[in-house]
């Protein structure tokens, strides 16, 4: 069984909310068995898990972050991904935003299926709501049908071959500029903090450094300073900016259950994430 709460946390990571394999009892189950003192569910584009989780994470006396992940525009071959955090799950910008980004998921995901299926792969809308099971339903989804009927060996390869960018079957979705999507995570009574900052893929320091000061005059709170993809050199990066740029830091590990098997809850690449990230985020909280 689980021992007494560490000074760890996790501040990013998916549930069956979109496209993590468990379900949000399961994830809050597990930071226990990790003795995680917080955690933040992040499910892309949805909150529907955070009450779920809210209330297992209450039953198991662990302190509980309400979170999203949306996708902002940003230039190929990059992805700029925001986390909201301390949304307040029903307001009325929060669900507006919701439905507005998985109105965009509706809108992509039939065609992927059917270039596919002129590709000569056997899959079908229905399976990949099947697979999704109620929640926003993610490329993921996609990759795990193709893994399983055996087009494809892994889910990167999924991606590489047919889903992810230059990939035979890649379409975007539509995307909320940042100063959108800032000021959406604001109205909704969140913060807002720039995820995984390499996924930016930007050429060089000078480049990477007119971005985020780009998206802190827009209002951005926050950095994820520690996560799965980021080495000792990224986090140093991003540790540095953070000062810079009086930024809060978070950290996560991104966890998405069977979907990244690699990944497990409240480790990024051989670190853990300090309590006093979550401590800070929640301070700024209280007081805005
Ligand atoms: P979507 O939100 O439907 O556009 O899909 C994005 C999800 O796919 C995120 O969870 C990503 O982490 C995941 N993803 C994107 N590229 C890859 C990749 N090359 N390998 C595995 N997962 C990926
Ligand atoms: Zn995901
Ligand atoms: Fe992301
Ligand atoms: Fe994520």
């Amino acid at each position: 069984m689980s021992g007494a709460p560490s000074n760890f946390v996790d501040l990013h990571c998916h549930s069956t909310a979109s496209d993590g394999t468990l379900t949000p009892t399961q994830v809050i189950d597990l930071a226990e068995r990790q003795t995680l003192s917080a955690i933040a569910l992040t499910d892309h584009d949805t909150v529907a898990g955070v009450a779920e989780a809210a209330a297992r994470a209450a039953e198991l006396g662990i302190d509980f972050l309400p979170g999203i992940e949306i996708s902002a525009s940003f230039p190929d071959p990059g992805t700029l991904h925001l986390l909201g955090y301390g949304i307040d799950p029903n307001s009325a910008a929060l669900q507006a935003m919701a439905s507005e980004l998985i109105g965009g998921r509706d809108a992509r995901n039939p065609k992927i299926v059917a270039r596919l299926q002129e590709l000569g792969i056997k899959i079908t809308m229905e399976e990949v709501e099947a697979a999704a099971n109620g929640g926003v339903v993610g490329r993921p989804h996609i990759a795990g049908i193709l893994l399983k009927k055996g087009y494809v060996n892994t889910i990167k390869q999924a991606f590489n071959v047919y889903l992810g960018h230059g990939g035979s079957a890649f379409f975007d979705k539509e995307r909320l500029e940042s100063r959108d999507a800032i000021a959406r995570i604001h109205a909704s009574g969140g913060l807002a903090v720039l995820a995984h900052p390499t996924q930016l893929r930007t050429q060089n320091a000078a480049e990477l450094d007119r971005v985020v000061k780009g998206l802190v005059d827009q209002g951005l709170d926050g950095i994820e300073t520690i996560h799965s993809d980021h080495n000792d050199r990224d986090v140093a990066t991003f540790e540095a900016l953070a000062k810079q740029y009086g930024l809060l830091r978070t950290g996560g590990s991104d966890y998405h259950g069977g979907n990244k098997p690699a990944i497990s809850l409240g480790h990024a690449a051989g670190r853990r994430i300090p309590a006093v990230y979550f401590e800070a985020l929640k301070a700024r909280l209280t007081v805005s």
